[in-house]
């Protein structure tokens, strides 16, 4: 039931009432191995996006970015896709 859920992210002017995505489909646990979740918060420049842009709580961030960083390390999500010389 999990797959099922579709994300809304990436809003700049939403209209209503922005709610946490994980408050709403009550998912307490974040899995790092669940790249289709974390895909969605993961910009073009392979960062974690900013609660402004996500609308996700500041409890589901944490635990979030928590994940997304775990990921990185067991090398399913990379750290960036380029960087500046110099
Ligand atoms: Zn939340």
């Amino acid at each position: 039931m999990a797959n099922a859920i579709i994300f809304s992210t990436n809003q700049k002017h939403p209209v209503g009432k922005r709610r946490c995505t994980f408050c709403t489909n009550q998912m307490e646990h974040i899995d790092y191995k669940d790249l289709r979740t974390l895909r969605f918060f993961i910009d073009g420049f392979k960062r974690i996006k900013a609660r402004y842009y996500s609308g996700v709580c500041m409890r589901h961030q944490k635990t979030l970015s928590a994940a997304i960083k775990l990921a990185r390390e067991m090398a399913l999500v990379p750290f960036v896709t380029m960087y500046k010389k110099g």
